[in-house]
């Protein structure tokens, strides 16, 4: 199986890999690479191209380019099929043609490449699951990375265990717990052998123990998104690593029948629960679900006492996995028996926080906790910035730094001064033309004479004097060291997220387990 772009992308870009153009600060166009030839009379000479606002790039000079690296846009040959280019794709899109960009758009035409104006530059990153969080196609609300990434740990989720998901929605916090649970592919070797000493001193191999993969489990009603999701997911080369079902889990909960698709024909066919670790629910009503998340059969008493779901069942497709509610005598928990259990549920109203908790409590679920991410980025950057800014007149006001202002005010003081000196010099040589008996007629041209060679002679000193300074500095500092460091918060919060409720429930506790507390601490403890 190839790996993952997202989970080892190797060191330079390749074929028919998700790869990101970075084009500015939070825009990301995702593209799958391509070395294929133009395939018809449509596409363009070059093969496949990338159009951006900053410019078009066709994939033969993405490919093969160590991450990050900036690749500069290229004037990419439209020919002379231009006149049939009617084909339009938002920024990002791989339509040959042309582009539109802000309702602007550039049409191809005989002999006119398809960005003649506006070209850049892009910097080729690898896809992580934030940078994908940041250029997923929205199909939903999303979970962004400073929540998904608090969630994930406290959720403790580690390589190796099982995650549930529901809902699904675009899939941007299941890349992130793919990632998270990651300890390598199921179709890799299925099991692992430990080497320890055998009693008598040598070494013997152990049995064979089962690796137990890391898995998430992501549920979602809505059968378009759950196909889409789990077609990008084969695309991203998580398919093994995520299984996507179309479910309504309200209803019918999350254990699953076993899987028919060679996709994941690595499963044991009897895997009927996900024996998770770790839950996530992001879905407008958790507390219907939580009835599902037990170690045991609920008491029809419970049940009663707890809401009834009232969405109705999707409808089932062809390639995602279905089943019908399970009967309480067919109750199969979908919790991990050996682990307690840690739970997320993400919700934008009180309410909805209120109701939650409260079955929470009514399903003995303990350490029940909330908590809302209030996310605020530091901008952190070296600017040039004038000093008027910060409440300084004059001649200053254009000045980056206070030393250049200070530097400022000391030149035009001492051009101040040399103006003064050489004018009263200029006086003192009127004086002597007058006392030399030059006639009162040219005193008004000497005079005007001297002013001009004041001026001229101050502007040229001072003139020199800056392109010394400059100079200097120039020499001992770094050009990325240009201008001051400033960091400043954003100017008010994103709007309010979700709150976040946290809970545990302890893991099973087993007559095994309490024979074994009896024979170590004795009766009574
Ligand atoms: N966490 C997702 C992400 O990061 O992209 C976004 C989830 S979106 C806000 C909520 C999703 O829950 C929707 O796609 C909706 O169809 C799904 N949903 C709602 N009720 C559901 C149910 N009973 N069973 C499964 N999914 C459900």
């Amino acid at each position: 199986m190839a790996p993952s772009p997202f989970l080892d992308p190797g060191p330079t870009s390749t074929s028919n890999t998700l790869a990101l153009l970075h084009l500015k600060r939070d825009l990301l166009v995702p593209t799958v690479l391509s070395s294929a030839p133009p395939t018809s009379a449509d596409d363009y000479a070059e093969g496949k191209v990338t159009n951006t606002r900053f410019g078009s790039f066709p994939h033969s000079t993405l490919l093969n380019q160590p991450w990050g690296t900036q690749i500069l846009a290229s004037k990419v040959d439209t020919g002379s099929r231009g006149s049939k280019t009617k084909k339009r794709k938002r920024d990002g899109g791989d339509t040959p043609r042309c582009i539109e960009e802000d309702g602007e758009e550039f049409k191809g035409g005989k002999n006119q490449t398809a960005v003649t104006a506006r070209s850049g530059f892009v910097h080729l990153i690898p896809p992580t699951p934030e940078a994908w969080t940041l250029s997923l196609p929205h199909r939903t609300q999303v979970v962004y990375t400073p929540d998904y990434s608090y969630i994930l740990q406290r959720l403790r989720a580690r390589p190796g265990d099982c995650i549930i998901e529901a809902g699904a929605g675009s899939g941007s916090f299941t890349h992130a717990a793919a990632r998270a649970v990651f300890n390598g592919y199921p179709d890799e070797e299925p099991s692992i052998s430990t080497i320890e000493p055998a009693q008598n001193g040598t070494t013997a191999p152990t049995p064979k123990r089962k690796k137990r993969y890391g898995k998430v489990y992501s549920y979602e009603f809505h059968a378009p998104r759950a196909q889409q999701l789990a077609s990008e997911l084969r695309g991203h080369g998580l398919a093994s690593i995520v299984r996507v079902t179309n479910r309504d889990v309200y209803n019918d909960g999350f254990c699953l029948p076993p899987l028919q698709t060679s996709s994941f024909s690595t499963e044991a066919p009897s895997t009927l629960t996900p024996q998770a670790d770790c839950i996530f629910l992001d879905l407008p009503a958790p507390w219907l679900a939580l009835k599902h998340l037990t170690r045991s059969a609920l008491s029809p008493s419970t049940l009663h006492s707890l809401s009834s779901p009232s969405t109705p069942s999707p409808n089932p497709t062809s390639n995602l996995t279905t089943q019908t509610p399970p009967t309480p005598s067919t109750f199969q928990s979908p919790l991990n028996p050996a682990q307690p259990t840690r739970l997320c549920t993400f919700s934008p109203c009180i309410e909805q926080v209120q109701r939650t908790i409260s079955t929470l409590r009514h399903l003995s679920w303990h350490e029940i906790d909330m908590v809302e991410i209030l996310h605020k980025r530091l901008d952190v950057r070296r600017e040039r910035v004038g000093l008027a800014e910060e409440g300084l007149r004059g001649a200053n006001a254009s000045a980056a730094t206070v030393e250049e202002a200070v530097h400022r005010l000391r030149e035009v003081d001492g051009r101040a001064k040399l103006f003064h000196e050489l004018q009263m010099e200029a006086k003192g040589e009127d004086v002597e033309e007058k006392e030399g008996g030059e006639g009162k007629k040219e005193e008004g041209s000497l005079r005007g004479k001297s002013k001009f060679k004041v001026e001229a002679e101050a502007a040229r000193l001072s003139k020199q004097r800056r392109l010394e300074s400059i100079k200097a500095k120039a020499e001992e500092r770094p050009l990325f060291k240009e201008g001051r460091l400033l960091h400043r918060t954003e100017p008010e919060l994103k709007t309010h997220t979700s709150y976040l409720v946290f809970a545990v429930l302890p893991r099973a506790w087993t007559k095994e387990d309490e024979e074994r507390c009896q024979k170590t601490w004795g009766r009574g403890v």
